[in-house]
Parts: C-alpha cells; sequence; structure tokens
C-alpha cells in the first residue's frame, strides 16, 4: 500500500505509484511525527480508475448477487480478524482513543453485514393481471461507476456507510479518502484486495480537491456519495447534480440537546460528557449545545465542569485515556478562537481547554474539554460548528422555547433530549427540526439497518447513507409490462 514512504493508488487490481507533483505529510495529531505521505492524485489517475471500473463493470454485473456478496463476507472476516491493527492506524492518524477506533470499525463492520443481505434488499416488486393477461414488474438494476468522498473524522467508519451497499448492487465502486487520514483507507483495501473482488471492481485513488473535481465532471461517473463539511457538500452536490449524477452529500452540523429538570441528572452529565467531548468533539454527531430548562441549569453545569476537567486526554494508544487531539494546529487554533469569541459575545468561560499541553507530547494538537455558559443564542458560536471539545451552554425556562432555540439553526443533523417524561420527550420528537433524534442518548447515531438521516444544512439530496436507502441510491428502478397471450405461443 506504499512505496518510500509514499503511499499508492489502488487500480484495476495493482497498487500504483501515482504520478502526483505533489504529496503532502501524514501527522500524527498526538506527536506531529510524519507517519507517510499522500499523493494529490492529477484527474487522469481519475480517469484510468473510471475506465477500470466501466471496464469490470459488465462483468461485475452480470455476477449473481449471491455470488457478489461472497467478497463481502470475506471481507468481514478479515475486518473482524483484524481489527486492532487497523484501530492503531485510526488512532495514529486522526488522533480518538483506541476504544473510539474500534468503535467506530464495529459501526463500519455492521454496514458489510448489513449489504451482504442485498439478495432480499434489491428485490422489486410486481403485479399480475394490471389488465387481463398483462403483468407488471419493478426490477432494480445498479448504475454502473460510483464514487465517495470521504472527511477526516472516521476513516475507518465512513468509507463503509457506501463502499459495501455499492459494489452489492452491482456497481464499481472509487474511493478518495480525506488526504488527513488515507493510511486507515489504504490498509481497507489491503483487505479488499484479499477478499478477492475482480479488478476494477473497488478502486482507491488518493487525493484533494483536483482529485474530487475529476471524479465530479467524469461523464461515466454516475454517483457521489459525500460525507464532510457543509460548504463542501453543497458545493459537491451543485456540481454533481449539475452534471447529471445522483447525489447524496452529508454535511455540518450544531447537536443541541435539552435537559429537562426531571432528567436523572448523573447519567445525563455521563452521557453528555462522552457525547460533547468524545473523539475531541470531532464527530458531527457530537452534543455542541445543551439547554438545560429551568432548574436542571445549575445541576448540569456542575456536572459537566466536574466531567469536563477530570477527562483524562494524551495519545489515545495510551492506557486510560479518554479524548485525543484535534486534527491539526489550524483546527486547534480556529477551536481556541471560536471560544475567545464566545468570551467576547457574552459567554462565561466556565472550564477553559486553551494552552494546555500533554506531558511527553508537548508537539500534540491539544485543546482540552470547554464548557461555556449563558452562550448568547445569536452570537456566532452559537451558529458555528466548532468541531472540538466544546460545550455551549444556553438557559432556557420551558420545554417550548428549548425546542425554539433548537430549532433556530441551519443545521439539521441530531437533536436529543433528557427526560423522564413520555409526553416531554414526545413533543420533542414530533417538533424537532432533525433528521436523527435521541431520547435520553447523546449520540443518536443510526444502527447500519436504519438510514442516517440529517436534515437542513445537514444534508443534500434525499437517499441518506446505510441500509434501503444506500440499496436505493446505488440502484435504478426499471418497470417492465408484459403480455404473452397463449395463442401466439407454438403448440406442442
Ligand atoms: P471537508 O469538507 O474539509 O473534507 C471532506 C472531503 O472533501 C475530503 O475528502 C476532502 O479532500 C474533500 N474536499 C475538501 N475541500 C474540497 C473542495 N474545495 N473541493 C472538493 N473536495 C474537497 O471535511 P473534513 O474536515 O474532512 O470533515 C469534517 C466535517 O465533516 C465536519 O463538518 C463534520 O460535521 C462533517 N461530517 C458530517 C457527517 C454527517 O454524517 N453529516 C459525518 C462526519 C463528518
Amino acid at each position: 500500500m506504499s512505496q518510500n514512504g509514499q503511499l499508492l493508488n489502488f487500480v484495476n487490481g495493482q497498487w500504483r505509484r501515482s504520478s502526483a507533483g505533489q504529496y503532502l505529510d501524514v501527522v500524527n495529531p498526538a506527536t506531529a511525527a510524519v507517519m507517510t505521505t499522500v499523493p494529490l492524485s492529477p484527474g487522469a489517475e481519475v480517469d484510468a480508475a473510471v475506465q477500470a471500473a466501466a471496464a469490470a463493470f459488465p462483468a461485475w454485473r452480470q455476477t449473481p448477487v449471491g455470488d457478489r456478496i461472497q467478497h463481502l463476507f470475506k471481507l468481514k472476516a478479515l475486518l473482524e480478524e483484524h481489527i486492532d491493527e487497523i484501530a492503531a492506524v485510526i488512532t495514529d492518524e486522526c488522533g480518538k482513543t483506541f476504544a473510539e477506533s474500534v468503535g467506530e470499525l464495529r459501526r463500519g463492520i455492521e454496514n458489510v453485514e448489513t449489504a451482504c443481505g442485498a439478495p432480499i434488499l434489491m428485490q422489486g416488486y410486481n403485479n399480475e393481471d394490471i389488465a387481463r393477461g398483462i403483468d407488471e414488474h419493478m426490477i432494480r438494476q445498479p448504475l454502473g461507476v460510483v464514487a465517495a468522498i470521504t472527511p477526516f473524522n472516521f476513516p475507518g467508519m465512513i468509507p463503509l456507510w457506501f463502499l459495501p451497499y455499492a459494489v452489492a448492487t452491482g456497481n464499481c465502486f472509487i474511493l478518495k479518502p480525506s488526504e488527513k487520514v488515507p493510511a486507515t483507507s489504504s490498509r481497507l483495501f489491503e483487505l479488499l484486495e484479499q477478499a478477492g473482488f475482480p479488478p476494477g471492481v473497488v478502486q482507491l485513488v488518493h487525493g484533494a480537491k483536483e482529485t474530487v473535481d475529476a471524479l465530479l465532471d467524469h461523464p461515466t461517473v454516475k454517483a457521489v456519495s459525500f460525507v464532510g463539511s457543509t460548504a463542501v457538500a453543497k458545493y459537491i452536490y451543485s456540481r454533481a447534480t449539475a452534471n447529471g449524477k445522483r447525489a447524496q452529500c452529508q454535511g455540518g452540523a450544531k447537536n443541541p440537546v435539552v435537559i429537562m429538570p426531571d432528567a436523572d441528572m448523573e447519567t445525563t452529565v455521563r452521557i453528555m460528557s462522552d457525547s460533547a467531548f468524545g473523539c475531541a468533539g470531532q464527530r458531527c454527531l457530537a452534543a455542541s449545545v445543551a439547554i438545560p430548562v429551568g432548574e436542571a441549569h445549575d445541576a448540569f453545569a456542575e456536572g459537566i465542569c466536574d466531567a469536563a476537567s477530570s477527562r483524562k486526554v494524551g495519545y489515545g494508544m495510551d492506557e486510560g485515556v479518554q479524548m485525543g487531539p484535534v486534527i491539526t494546529p489550524q483546527s486547534k487554533d480556529r477551536i481556541a478562537g471560536l471560544i475567545e469569541k464566545g468570551a467576547q459575545e457574552g459567554a462565561n468561560v466556565l472550564v477553559d481547554g486553551r494552552n494546555r499541553t500533554v506531558s511527553g507530547y508537548d508537539d500534540g494538537y491539544w485543546v482540552f474539554p470547554t464548557v461555556l455558559d449563558n452562550v448568547d443564542p445569536s452570537g456566532e458560536i452559537a451558529r458555528t460548528e466548532i468541531f472540538g471539545p466544546v460545550l455551549s451552554l444556553m438557559r432556557t425556562e420551558t420545554i417550548e422555547d428549548a425546542i425554539e432555540l433548537v430549532n433556530n439553526r441551519a443545521y439539521g443533523n441530531m437533536a436529543c433530549i433528557f427526560t423522564n417524561s413520555g409526553s416531554a420527550a414526545r413533543q420533542f420528537r414530533y417538533a424537532a427540526d432533525a433528521g436523527n433524534i435521541g431520547v435520553n442518548i447523546g449520540v443518536a447515531a443510526p444502527m447500519a439497518y436504519f438510514p442516517f438521516s440529517g436534515w437542513n444544512e445537514s444534508f443534500f439530496g434525499d437517499l441518506h447513507g446505510q441500509s434501503h436507502h444506500g440499496v436505493e441510491f446505488y440502484t435504478q428502478t426499471k418497470v417492465v409490462i408484459e403480455r404473452w397471450p397463449k395463442e401466439w405461443s407454438r403448440r406442442f
């Protein structure tokens, strides 16, 4: 997967050195050590991958679905066998703790398992006698060559939101992973190679904007799946659809959580601490705004400040570490700047995670858990995705006011409520303007057999990733109406 410290592309069943003019360093954010380098592959290399995929498509499509999924069963076994080793790669290039890396791989494996249901999931339907002697059928056929562009924060899981469904339904798939965390994908593709997919069915092209643009403009690419920031999601959705492709583009988030006075406070604080500070807050489903109602405020603020101050921060492979670094020095500076902005807008910085370091890892990109209180709901910090371990508190007196705050946002990835009241939970579930809802849950991440929803500025498209949605996205429906009069048949 690499040669002389340079990651290779995987095209047409072979590991190939890129002719890229530029390679970027891939850096361990806990140590600032360079792990490897990644090519910014030019458009010609995208074209080679697309040509190989298009050549592989007819035979792959004709391979019975029951045979196609045998490669996914092999992949599942290989992922289980190598889970710890791949998790260590994720921790080294992405920064999260080893336990978090294993956790994200489990969610990725779950998608491989779910896609093994393709023989049932991609079935069509039919009616006999829509008119006398005439039958009508709907069948699902693959699109051809499809591609996915993925972000840095879940390098093991997010490619698997797409690849298993795409290939199980008979498509040929190209991955362009994040250039910040490319080594995990390279390791994944070594396993895909061992799983025995025919050349051209699964391919890996490293790179950044130029590589992505080549995929978006290539006439043979039929569909694009994207996960990343909202600005890029919008760009990719508009360029892909303008070029006549299907697109599903998941964007950024700013997830609010309402805490009712009747919530069990100890459990709420524990779950909220994991949601806000787990993965260093670099989760699209991280709790980022806490909205305690009435007297919930003081107890929650006290509990979450204790949890924030006592969280053990460090290198994710070290024993007992509960939170790793953020991804880059630029990210660290941006988060620190947003904390400062919040203070300027009148927030009280109850726990300040800036200017901290971890002994023995002085060069790491550290931001410790941070809690801001009295955040102005109309201020910049209330609207901006921080994507770091920062929780903002906003006070309210009623559930109606809290729901108004929840819905007063551009994003709509997740909204949660902590309560002991079924009616409060129902009122919230009914009214909250978000695609993933949690009731006494801190990270409402749908299982692989449900769509990963997401609304408003958090999603552009109609069919989401995972489950039936993934199968529908990667297939086109064909409707057949048939008449076979008996009198036309040869008589025997
Ligand atoms: P990003 O948007 O910077 O990058 C995502 C991908 O897009 C990468 O592969 C990158 O190479 C490519 N890219 C970046 N700029 C581009 C451009 N101008 N043109 C074409 N391609 C470009 O996102 P990131 O920083 O890697 O990931 C963090 C973001 O992802 C956060 O906003 C987070 O909320 C979001 N995210 C969303 C979900 C979800 O399910 N909605 C899940 C995970 C992450």
